[in-house]
């Protein structure tokens, strides 16, 4: 029975790249139907609002959303819609995998997934301003909520994708030496959780920047790592950076009623429009797609067609160091695909 998508091609380079991933999808012969809605600077063109009513009835009955970057104005105008979405579906978990595909790199045998909170810590939105004498902004605060459920729910989920996906150890990444509640707390879970899955996923703790240098000398020694949401943020782009950068970066929000999938990078407007950007990301978004939709051969079929496009160096895209189109990249792929 054919699967009903929400496709939000988003900002920027998001419609080349969106309509790249849905063509190759076709040629997969994967039975979806695509439920076509507006996010971002598009809807607030078209709309007058970044999410509009609909887009979000949309996700709310297919459960289930293809999504390309959303523009997201610095300082002021309207809040990340990412995170909106993320709040609206109680989308807990972040994953995102980063692997070797482009070879000659600083590193040869990436493989990490890593798993991010995505609701809570210093992203819940609970920030003010203090007032102090006559300046109304003289200072900031922003809480860092982190809830033992929340942790719980997180934590959990890593390790039964651990679990599911063959993998051999999580390391959950924290400050707790310094902020001995919030990241305390999200340990302590952590470590209760641990003793459950002993002898099935092996466990290990890093303190954050301590993990930021690891991961640069020999990152070849993770396998999966959980941690809470801004140094899931940091984290993940330095992890991407390991296997050449943002453009073959895909990411998944996954929550109990809808999954979102993306790519990690922005509507790098500095290309936009020019129909040369690179669909791997959203192309490997759709792949984890396939997969939690059951159709793992799919989901294969693509990623190694992407692959063989990439390693035999013929059709290449400007940021792999290639000349090709997106369009020229995309159906070299397809033809890959057999
Ligand atoms: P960016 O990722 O858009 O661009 C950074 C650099 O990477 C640019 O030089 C760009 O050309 C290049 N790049 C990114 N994706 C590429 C691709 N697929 N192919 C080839 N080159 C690619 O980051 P930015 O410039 O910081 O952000 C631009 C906008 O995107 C901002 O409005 C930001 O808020 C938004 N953004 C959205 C998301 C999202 O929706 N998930 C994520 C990050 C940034």
């Amino acid at each position: 029975m054919a699967r009903t998508v929400t496709l939000i091609p988003g900002d920027g380079i998001g419609p080349e790249i969106s309509d790249a991933t849905v063509r190759i999808l076709a040629a997969t012969g994967a039975d979806l139907v695509w439920d076509r809605q507006l996010g971002g600077m598009a809807a607030v063109t078209a709309a007058g609002n970044p999410m509009p009513d609909e887009t979000l009835a949309s996700i709310g009955r297919t459960g289930l959303a293809l999504k390309g970057p959303l523009e997201t104005p610095v300082g002021g105008g309207y809040r990340s819609v990412n995170v909106a979405l993320r709040k609206e579906f109680d989308l807990y978990a972040n994953v995102r995998p980063a692997c070797t595909i482009v070879p000659g790199g600083r590193f040869e045998n990436v493989d990490i997934v890593l798993i991010r909170e995505n609701t809570q810590g210093l992203y819940s939105g609970i920030e003010h301003y203090i007032k102090i004498g006559a300046d109304d902004r003289a200072a900031a605060e922003s809480v860092a909520l982190i809830t033992r459920d929340g942790s719980e729910r997180v934590i959990r989920y890593a390790f039964e994708y651990a679990i599911t996906r063959g993998r051999k150890k999580l390391t959950l990444v924290h400050k707790a030496n310094i902020l001995k509640y919030s990241q305390g707390l999200f340990l302590e879970v952590g470590k209760e959780l641990a003793r459950e899955y002993e002898g099935r996923v092996q466990f290990e703790e890093r303190i954050v920047d301590a993990m930021a240098m690891h991961l640069v000398l020999r990152p070849e020694q993770f396998d999966m790592i959980v941690t809470t949401n801004l140094f899931g943020d940091i984290l993940s782009d330095e992890i991407a950076g390991l296997i050449g950068g943002l453009g073959l970066a895909p990411g998944a929000n996954i929550g109990r009623r809808a999954m979102i999938f993306e790519a990690v990078h922005g509507t790098a407007p500095d290309i936009a429009g020019q129909g040369v950007a690179n669909p791997g990301a959203l192309i490997l978004a759709a792949c984890m797609m396939l997969h939690e939709l059951g159709d793992r051969n799919g989901a294969q079929r693509v990623r190694q067609a992407l692959i063989d496009t990439i390693r035999s160096q013929g059709v290449l895209t400007r940021d792999m160091g290639g000349t090709a189109t997106t369009e020229e990249f995309t159906d070299a792929v397809i033809e890959r695909l057999g």
